[in-house]
């Protein structure tokens, strides 16, 4: 491909809004080009990355034995109604009307049509297992598009589905699925780790992320070095600090002034936070909700929208909160005004004697006791795993990491074999419901976090499943014959291998030429100049290592095929070159 022919523009500064380095590569190497918030074109040089990540995915998920559907992207409201999605998403969700005036939405996943497709397939257990996927477009009206690539409101995504009689059967079907994305990101040059997930507004079971550690990531892990727990802050456990033990002693109210937050009244008392109990306000879909937690503790709210099975929660403004009659800074569950919801988090319950608001201003109650003085209507975990907390399965720490989101795993069970009404007979003739999993991995984001993770200042070092193009060829002096000859003859050789070079044939100085090939990336660049062929050949340069030597122009390919493959290697590839 010659590059006076093809549509790749470089930019020396990355414009202002790019804020992190794999968003300034991909703008300054002409990948994308932003059309509005959340929304980019792809240049040829960009869609090419995008295919050979496309090919990545679609080699691993068909060698783990799951079979390429293509579902509409339009999909008709009522099936999301069926499931309860619509409410779910809320304005995430595109809607839009047809001319008929019929409702549609734009899917931002796919477990409902797939469903429908697969409750058309099954009628007994020997139609089981089976896994669906595509590599498909996705919309969701996100409120803050961000980071170049990474939140989008228009983005591919190969989502996947599996279909089985029982657990045991998705516990095979997700180990498959888990398998094949360790080598979809181990070939794209994406480091992972995978951590246990919150399961967010799809519902179902265990759900596990694959997160890129990076510190311009947007989602928090917390993670045991010593024995490898790792987890999304939104779901994480972690081990408790024991409750002070005492049997349980009178209630006694004592007058705290300007004792309103929870270090000022253990300054004040002269006790430990974990003493005490903290008191939240919530607003949850429309209701005051009242959270009591030990106060050395912080509430997830993740976890907690989870326990009520909310759709909205914030914490309370204070116009609420004098509406609803609490006092903030004093207030606990004891003599609370009728009508607010009560959650307990598990710390509160066994912790004895512990000191709460008096819900009066400038008063607390010492030796309150759950159970003895009052009782919440929902006990729950929905403690916030911190920095410095126990590991919830050895005796290590927890240290905050942070990464982006590259892959989603989960076991859906059999929410939406209930919903969408996938069902199957055993071999007893009676009717049950399929057991479901769904996997997904974002392009772009791969693309992104690829970047982020092979560059260096002077720009893109593609992995060789991923480069765009084998080689790239910088010609200088083309008018010369014998540069001319050698090109040509470099090009019949790279065709005869099969392997596709770039070649750089604009009339430009030889350092602009070598800086765009340094920003573009591609593994090896060759350079055909007088030069060069004084010297015996052509001038091969590794990129990743900036390493030249001279070859003769005859085993330029097996140069070439030799550095890939090293490069693989590099990568923890398993790549086959043609041969
Ligand atoms: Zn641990």
């Amino acid at each position: 491909m010659r590059m006076t022919r093809f549509v790749v523009k470089t930019l020396r500064e990355a414009p202002s809004e790019a804020e992190t380095p794999s968003h300034r590569l991909l703008l300054r190497a002409g990948l994308v080009v932003p059309l509005a918030a959340g929304l980019y074109c792809f240049t040829p040089f960009g869609w090419r990355v995008a295919r050979r990540m496309e090919a990545i995915i679609r080699e691993e998920m068909d060698r783990s034995g799951a079979l390429e559907v293509h579902l509409p992207a339009l999909q008709p409201i009522e099936l999301w109604q069926q499931s309860g999605r619509d409410r779910a998403f809320g304005p995430v969700l595109f809607r839009l009307q047809d001319r008929r005036e019929r409702w549609f939405a734009l899917g931002p996943t796919h477990e409902e049509v797939v469903s429908f497709l697969a409750a058309r397939h099954i009628q007994s257990y020997r139609d089981l297992p089976f896994t669906l996927y595509q590599i498909q477009t996705k919309f969701r009206d996100e409120i803050r598009p961000r980071g170049g690539l990474i939140r989008l409101r228009e983005f591919i995504m190969m989502d996947a589905y599996s279909f089985d009689a029982d657990w045991e059967g998705l516990d095979r079907s997700y180990e498959a699925a888990f398998q094949a994305y360790l080598r979809i990101f181990a070939r794209a040059g994406i480091p992972v780790i995978a951590v246990e997930a919150d399961s967010g507004a799809i519902g179902g079971k265990d759900s596990q992320e694959f997160m890129y550690l990076t510190e311009v990531g947007e989602d928090t892990i917390l993670r045991c070095e010593r024995c490898g727990y790792a987890a999304n802050a939104e779901k994480a456990d972690f081990r408790r600090p024991p409750p002070i033990p005492g049997e349980p002693r009178p209630l006694e109210k004592v007058a705290t002034p300007g004792a309103s937050t929870i270090a000022e009244l253990a300054a004040f008392l002269g006790i430990e936070p974990r003493a005490t109990c903290k008191a939240v306000f919530y607003e949850v879909d429309g209701r005051p909700v009242f959270v009591a937690i030990r106060g050395d503790l912080d509430v997830n709210e993740v976890k907690l929208k989870n326990t009520l099975k909310a759709k909205d929660l914030a914490p309370m403004g204070e116009e609420a909160v004098r509406r609803a009659g609490l006092v903030a800074g004093y207030a606990s569950a004891i003599g609370l005004p009728a009508g607010i919801l009560v959650v307990a988090d598990e710390s509160v319950v066994d912790a004895p004697n512990l000191v709460a608001g008096a819900n009066e201003p400038g008063f607390h109650l010492l030796n309150t006791n759950y159970g003895r003085d009052w009782r919440a209507d929902i006990v729950a975990d929905i403690a916030l795993a911190r920095a410095g907390d126990g590991c919830p399965r050895c005796e290590g720490t927890l240290e905050t990491r942070r990464g982006i989101e590259m892959g989603h795993v989960f076991k859906l069970g059999t929410v939406y074999a209930e919903s969408m009404d996938v069902r199957y007979l055993d071999e007893r003739g009676d009717q049950r419901p399929v057991v479901m999993g769904c996997y997904g991995i974002g392009l772009e984001r791969m693309i992104a976090a690829c970047i982020e993770a092979n560059h260096d200042e002077d720009g893109i070092i593609w992995p060789p499943d991923v480069t765009p193009f084998d080689a790239h060829i910088v010609v200088l002096n083309a008018d010369r014959p014998e540069v001319a000859d050698t090109l040509a003859a470099l090009e019949a050789s790279f065709a005869a291998a099969g392997l596709d070079p770039l070649v750089d044939d604009r009339d430009e100085s030889a350092g602009i030429k070598f800086k765009d090939a340094d920003l573009l990336g591609i593994p090896v660049r060759l350079t055909v100049s007088p030069r060069a062929l004084q010297q015996g050949g052509v001038e091969v340069r590794r990129r990743r290592t900036g390493e030249t030597r001279i070859v003769p122009a005859a085993e330029a390919v097996q140069a070439v095929r030799t550095i890939l493959e090293e490069e693989s290697g590099a990568v923890g590839a398993a790549r086959t070159l043609a041969s």
